[in-house]
């Protein structure tokens, strides 16, 4: 069950979040997009969040540093359709 409170944060003051590796639990770093997607200069401005030691990433909402949810790996991203 999740919390009563439902208030999102103030949008701005995010800072940089902890994300922990669901794979390997090592401490995921924000890349931009070039660096997931060197082909696709439209998601360069993008961030994402990725695990060097598995390759396990996941992008972050438009705009913030919130990730879209848990990093996925290789495995995960192939069975996604791509943005
Ligand atoms: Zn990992």
């Amino acid at each position: 069950m999740t919390p009563a409170i439902s208030r999102p944060p103030p949008a701005g003051l995010a800072d940089t979040m902890t994300i922990i590796c669901n794979y390997c639990g090592n401490n995921a770093e924000m890349v931009s997009g070039d660096a997931i997607y060197p082909h696709r200069p439209d998601l360069y401005h993008r961030k994402f969040y990725r695990c060097q030691p598995c390759g396990a990433y996941v992008g972050c909402h438009e705009g913030t540093d919130k990730p879209l949810g848990r990093l996925a790996n290789a495995e995960l991203q192939g069975q996604t359709t791509s943005p």
